[in-house]
């Protein structure tokens, strides 16, 4: 993970950026210190939190190469493996 600090509010965050479709987000800090995410009526923990001032600071940051591509490779579709037999 990396370290990236959102451009509008200044929250620091950790991000993992595994493909151009796929970031993690790992927020140091409580969301709600965001004014975009605290004004945004989703209830803490709510799942559709974001700051979009930080996807423009994630996008920025990897059109920069500030932030790069982890290419970890994840498990897709058959090779998957089953926990339930029948
Ligand atoms: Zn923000």
């Amino acid at each position: 993970m990396q370290e990236l600090a959102c451009e509008k509010c200044g929250l620091g965050v950790l991000v993992e950026k595994f493909s151009p479709a796929h970031t993690s987000i790992q927020w140091e800090s409580d969301t709600s210190e965001c004014p975009l995410i605290s004004g945004s009526g989703f209830a803490p923990g709510e799942h559709h939190r974001e700051c979009s001032a930080l996807r423009d600071s994630i996008d920025r940051a990897v059109a920069k190469s500030v932030l790069t591509e982890s290419h970890i490779e994840l498990p897709v579709g058959p090779s998957l493996p089953r926990l339930h037999r029948e």
